[in-house]
């Protein structure tokens, strides 16, 4: 008996010798030390921020590519247009009254228009949470001046979300009452701003800013207070037409089953506040990273293993769209999309993207790193990240789950830097997608169908992703057809 089941262990580990054993090197390899964190280095702190269309940005491209190829790894650059140019040269405010004069601490929201060179001045009225009934009392005062809206101080990815969510009321308002700027008091302590989109996106026609926490709140109390405050912004932005950006794409070819794809990526674009150390630079590293150990082990994966460093994600998901609709004729070659954006809190899981065939299947490529676990995966869709035009393609999608470390805090915040990221996490995480993304490449059991537009809206309707989409500009494309399936 004892014998048998020694022969049967052995039969069973040659079956699948072809993948663990080099899985298992590979993941040997990731934990060792590697050039990833210097890499980081290079690009948060040599290049810096890097929002899409600026120099650095550019650079950062160049820089992708450069390390790919110094690692031996075929890549390339593939161009697509982006909408419009948008970055913050400079933002200004200072608050005039009898009572108090004080230059208050502000960034641009995304896409915010720009100011004349002596800037808008006007009331600052306050306009609560910035609800209808808010706007309603103000007895039209909202009309022409600068409204105030007062948030709570965001701490989880629940907190980040409603963020996003409660702006789409909050804009429409400030347009129908007809304000002249939007002044979103930080939901971040300690003076700290941050940047990102509004619920109009690249479509976003006004001034909206980000004002310090402990300015907006001493602002809240004068007001409060009755004293009459005159806000002066001065908002210099470059905001021009439509340009040419690039994703960056490298790949490992596949053997017998070159034609199949499994395709990785994280996003090389960042705000500019920061140096977009843990958005996403970390995983950026992982990306070259992973393909740089991969040809380094010449290993020979079965599929085609893709990995692409993503542009113009901060904007809208304008890189990962691009691809989607540049490569139509392939899609159905890419048997899953794998994306990594959480920073480098540790990998705990993955979201399954309302995929649920996808959980039990995961779980047991899983099973044989288990050690560097627990994992979970989480059954509900991201939409935020370079996953959304592949979910909305129909094509089988992952994106990393990690445990949020200090994800929040820093998040598109002038303190997402090099120092916050975590070098064992980082390294761990590695070794997990490393994985995670041979095992894919080579078990024979990875046939997952491509969804149809019906079935992408079952999963739209089961996690109720309307508002989501709404809030983050992807409800109108999917909608009319532009955008998905
Ligand atoms: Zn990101």
């Amino acid at each position: 008996m004892k014998q048998s089941i020694f022969t049967l262990f052995f039969f069973f580990i040659s079956l699948t010798a072809f993948s663990q054993g080099d899985g298992q090197g590979l993941v040997k390899t990731l934990l060792d030390e590697t050039p990833i964190l210097e890499d980081l280095h290079e690009l948060c702190d040599q290049i810096g921020g890097r929002v899409t269309g600026t120099e650095a940005n550019e650079k950062a491209v160049e820089w992708g590519l450069k390390k790919f190829e110094e690692a031996q790894v075929k890549a390339w650059k593939e161009p697509f247009e982006m909408p419009r140019m948008w970055a913050e040269r400079s933002a200004l405010a200072s608050i005039k009254s009898e009572e108090a004069k004080w230059q208050p601490k502000i960034a641009c929201r995304a896409f915010s228009t720009g100011t004349e060179a002596n800037g808008l001045t006007g009331k600052l009225v306050f306009a609560g949470k910035g609800s209808t009934e808010e706007f309603e009392k103000l007895n039209g005062q909202a009309k022409g001046n600068l409204v105030l809206i007062e948030t709570d101080v965001m701490s989880n990815l629940t907190e980040l979300f409603l963020e996003y969510i409660n702006a789409i009321d909050v804009e429409a308002n400030a347009k129908k009452y007809e304000a002249a700027a939007v002044v979103y008091m930080s939901s971040r302590e300690k003076k700290l701003l941050y940047r990102h989109l509004t619920s109009y996106g690249i479509k976003n026609d006004m001034p909206m800013i980000v004002m310090a926490r402990d300015d907006a709140s001493r602002c809240q109390r004068l007001l409060e207070r009755g004293v009459d405050l005159e806000l002066n912004l001065k908002l210099d932005v470059q905001d021009e037409p439509a340009y040419f950006s690039n994703n960056v794409v490298a790949e490992i070819p596949g053997t017998d089953l070159a034609d199949e794809i499994i395709l990785l990526g994280a996003h090389l674009d960042s705000w500019g506040l920061g140096t977009g150390a843990n958005d996403n630079g970390c995983n950026v590293s992982m990306m070259i990273d992973l393909a740089r150990q991969i040809n380094a082990l010449e290993l020979k994966p079965r599929r085609t293993i893709r990995f692409v460093l993503w542009n113009g994600e901060e904007p809208g998901m304008f890189g990962s769209m691009a691809y989607t609709q540049q490569h139509e004729k392939d899609l159905d070659k890419i048997k899953m999309k794998l994306t990594v954006d959480i920073g480098s809190g540790k990998i705990d899981g993955f979201f399954v993207n309302g995929r649920m065939e996808l959980g039990p299947v995961l779980a047991k490529w899983l099973e044989p790193i288990e050690d560097l676990g627990p994992f979970m995966n989480i059954p509900d869709p991201i939409i935020g990240t370079d996953n959304y035009d592949f979910l909305a393609q129909g094509i089988p999608n992952l994106v990393g789950k990690h445990d949020v470390y200090n994800y929040c805090a820093d998040y598109h915040s002038e303190s997402d830097t090099y120092d916050k990221v975590n070098a064992k996490n980082l390294k761990e995480n590695a070794a997990i997608v490393g994985w995670l993304a041979w095992t894919m490449a080579n078990d024979p059991a990875l046939n997952f169908k491509r969804h149809s537009r019906a079935d992408i809206e079952k999963i739209i309707d089961k996690f109720k992703l309307e508002r989501g989409m709404k809030a983050l500009n992807l409800w109108e494309g999917w909608k009319d057809g532009s955008r998905g399936r």
